[in-house]
């Protein structure tokens, strides 16, 4: 079977079924097929619009994914919270206390400028930066 978007000459439009489409071809030229609307049998197939891609998508995310995004990102802030110790401003001294084996090996978070974040990188010390989440700024 295959189904077929069909016109009439006065531009209603339709659907209908065919075994084949010389079995379309056939029924048109017999005209057995007609319009369910104004009965005409001069139908032909209508130009069906493209169906869109679903490729890169340029329009910018929805509200309503965004906000998923920002759920998904305070689950995960609250799963590193569970999980670590906050040190606060301690944090690059016991970060390198741990890397060095002078303080317990445990997570730790807490607050690092810049520039003390890029200096421990440069040790080989891996730590990773935390998004802020949009909500938790107001
Ligand atoms: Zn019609």
């Amino acid at each position: 079977m295959i189904k077929y978007a069909l016109k009439c000459s006065q531009g209603h439009e339709f659907d209908s079924w065919f075994a084949s489409a010389a079995s379309f071809d056939e029924q048109v030229a017999r005209a057995q097929v007609s319009c369910p609307v104004c009965a005409s049998p001069q139908v032909a197939k209508a130009i069906m619009a493209p169906a869109l891609a679903h490729g890169d998508r340029i329009e910018a995310p929805s509200a309503e994914e965004r906000a998923r995004d920002r759920a998904a990102l305070r689950a995960l802030r609250h799963y590193v919270m569970g999980l670590t110790e906050d040190v606060g401003t301690r944090f690059p001294d016991e970060a390198r206390k741990i890397a060095e084996g002078a303080s317990e090996e445990r997570p730790i978070r807490g607050q690092a400028t810049r520039e003390e974040a890029k200096a421990l990188l440069d040790e080989g010390i891996s730590i990773l930066p935390l998004p802020l989440v949009p909500d938790d700024l107001n």
